[in-house]
Formats: C-alpha cells, sequence, structure tokens
C-alpha cells in the first residue's frame, strides 16, 4: 500500500549495542533538552499570582447589565434560557411595581436569575440570544471553589454593581453596527 505521508518509521529489530544497552546516550540527550529549555523564555506563569491578559472578548464569567440609569435591562424573557446548549440557566419572572420604574426597566424583570457554571460551556449563546443587551459575558473567570452549590451564580454575583465607576465595559464585544444603532434615541430600545 502506498503511504500517505512520508513520517511512517520502519522498525528495525536489530540487536542493541552496548551503549545502547545501558541507556546512557539517551539519557543525556533527554538531559540535554532538559537543559535547553531551562534557558529558553517561559510560556507558563506562575497562576493565580500571575494572571494573563485577555482578549477583549474572551468568553469568561456572565454579568448581567444596567442601562445608563442603573435599571436591570434583564426583562426575563427567557430567549437566553431556551438559546442555552447546556440547560444552565434559570430564571423566575416577575411584574414590576409602580415606584420600581428607577429599578427594572421593562415591566418584567427577573426576580430570580441563576447561572449554573458547572454546567456552562461559555459558548455565549445567551449573549447572541439576549434582545435586551442584557447578559454579556466578560474577561473575568469563574473562580474555584469546594461546594458545588456555590457555582450557581444569582442575581448578587450576576448584576453588574450601580456605581458608575464599577460598572462593567462590554462596549468592545459589540460590533460597531450595534453601537451605532444604540446611539439612535429614535427607537424605544435605547431610551
Ligand atoms: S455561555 Fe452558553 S452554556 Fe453558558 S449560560 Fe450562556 S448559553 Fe449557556
Ligand atoms: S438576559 Fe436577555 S434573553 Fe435572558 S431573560 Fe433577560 S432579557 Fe431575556
Amino acid at each position: 500500500m502506498q503511504n500517505l505521508t512520508n513520517r511512517s518509521k520502519v522498525v528495525s529489530d536489530k540487536k542493541m549495542t552496548f551503549l545502547e544497552r545501558i541507556y546512557l546516550p539517551a539519557i543525556l540527550g533527554g538531559m540535554r533538552i532538559t537543559f535547553g529549555h531551562l534557558f529558553r523564555k517561559k510560556t507558563t506563569v506562575q497562576y493565580p499570582e500571575v494572571n494573563r491578559e485577555f482578549s477583549d472578548v474572551y468568553r469568561g464569567r456572565h454579568v448581567l447589565k444596567r442601562d445608563d440609569e442603573g435599571r436591570e435591562r434583564c426583562t426575563a424573557c427567557g430567549l437566553c434560557a431556551v438559546a442555552c446548549p447546556a440547560e444552565a440557566i434559570t430564571m423566575v419572572a416577575a411584574e414590576r411595581k409602580p415606584g420600581e420604574e428607577n429599578l427594572y426597566r421593562e415591566e418584567k424583570y427577573a426576580a430570580v436569575y441563576e447561572i449554573n457554571m458547572l454546567r456552562c460551556i461559555f459558548c455565549g449563546d445567551c449573549e447572541e440570544a439576549c434582545p435586551k443587551e442584557a447578559i454579556f459575558l466578560t474577561k473575568e473567570m469563574v473562580q474555584s471553589e469546594y461546594q458545588r452549590d456555590k457555582f450557581i451564580y444569582g442575581k448578587p454575583e450576576l448584576v453588574e454593581p450601580l456605581d458608575p465607576a464599577k460598572r462593567i465595559d462590554v462596549s468592545k464585544r459589540q460590533t460597531p453596527e450595534v453601537l451605532e444603532f444604540k446611539k439612535d434615541k429614535r427607537y424605544k430600545h435605547n431610551k
């Protein structure tokens, strides 16, 4: 049969020489490679003391965004949960009451919103599916825990802080077309 590549090697069963039987040349050859690597630039970092810089579109843990006035953007439509291939998202919807207009942007909001980070595969489908630009993935990693229930992130972990200085910038995750659209205040979506 004709070989598809020239990488195959014919194994010989010839008798080993004395030097081959004491393995010394092979050990020295291996040590030469090891020492050669000692003086090369390291490709690993001392995590967790040192963190790598992630790309702006890295898919790490999620954030539930607020709008410019600090109101929660999520309207509990459930599209993110339907889009999620890992069935990691659950929520309970509630109706906004009079006087809560400064808390929730839409008439319906998520009273409970949970993501099971052990199920999540960080595919970003929830981010893509959301019509309200309420959920985004971020550059932050999910921290390790000893108990499984700690990986179920609820609103306290997911909703971004009210303090404008602590908001999470997601503008680099959006296309120029979306950012341009958001500037147009004629659309209810942008008000
Ligand atoms: S990133 Fe993917 S797997 Fe994770 S919650 Fe979103 S849709 Fe589900
Ligand atoms: S995060 Fe977006 S898609 Fe998911 S329920 Fe809220 S508004 Fe709907």
